[in-house]
């Protein structure tokens, strides 16, 4: 459902993607692991058109918006990323609005759609991430994993077909960060394809069907959990794991 080829990026003379190529299916769990600085949520910002790259291709769902780094026009490039979306770090939430409002806003803006099916979607994904009773809550009265899951809620908010998430858990507290987990397991198991770039070493053996080393700006290694955590081939897989586990 995405072919990533030979994407470069560089930032002045930083080159930070150096020729990343790699392919999600539909329904796979891919979980990126890497050392800080190794280009992963460069990576992931360039899929959903944050970063501009500086040459190679991707393609979502058979459609390219940049083409051996040629970008297509801006309302195209729009139409392909907005079949993936994106879940940060520090949750993005609009303060000055509620929970039911933040889910709601994004599609109201963007889509020709009665607003009483927005409604709807909206009550429906507060009772699936558990916070039926919060629709009305402002962000700043939640804990950091409810605004998590309130984040995580607004971007299926927009029916996407591939989801992306940049180090979810990293901003939580330990005893927050189950909660997250769970709802993207969940998700797993309705077999959302989705791209999960995480420290979380036991959740990516866990829920990934795939996971990928990065290492300053190249994917070193990759393969199934059950490979790559109990047998990784590279060395600096090895090095890195046996700091991380
Ligand atoms: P972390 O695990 O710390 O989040 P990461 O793997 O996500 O790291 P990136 O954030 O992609 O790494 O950064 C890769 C490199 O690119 C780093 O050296 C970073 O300093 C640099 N970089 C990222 N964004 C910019 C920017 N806007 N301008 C200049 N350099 C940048
Ligand atoms: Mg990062």
């Amino acid at each position: 459902i995405i072919e990533i080829s030979n994407l470069k990026k560089s930032f002045g003379k930083l080159d930070v993607l150096k020729q990343i190529t790699f392919d999600v299916n539909k329904n796979d769990v891919i979980a990126v692991i890497g050392p800080s600085g190794s280009g992963k949520s460069t990576m992931l910002r360039s899929l959903v058109h944050l970063e501009e790259i500086n040459a190679g291709s991707i393609t979502i769902a058979g459609e390219a918006f940049v083409k051996d780094g040629v970008y297509a026009k801006p309302q195209e490039i729009k139409k392909i990323t907005s079949k993936m979306g994106m879940v940060f770090q520090h949750f993005n939430l609009f303060p000055h609005l509620t929970v039911k409002e933040n889910l709601e806003l994004p599609p109201k803006l963007v889509k020709n759609e009665p607003v009483a099916a927005i409604q709807q979607r909206s009550t429906e994904l507060l009772r699936k991430i558990g916070l039926s009773g919060h629709a009305n809550a402002y962000p700043a009265n939640l804990s950091g994993g409810q605004k998590q899951r309130v984040a995580i809620a607004r971007a299926l908010m927009m029916n996407p077909e591939i989801l992306l998430f940049d180090e979810p858990t990293s901003a939580l507290d330990p005893e927050l960060t189950g909660e997250v987990l769970e709802v993207i397991k969940a998700l797993a198991q309705e077999q959302m394809t989705m791209i999960v770039v995480t420290h979380e070493m036991g959740f990516a053996r866990e829920v990934a069907n795939r996971v990928i080393f990065m290492d300053n700006g190249e994917i070193i290694e990759t393969g199934h959990p059950s490979e790559l955590f109990t047998n990784p081939q590279n060395e600096r897989t090895k090095a890195f794991l046996s700091r991380s586990l």
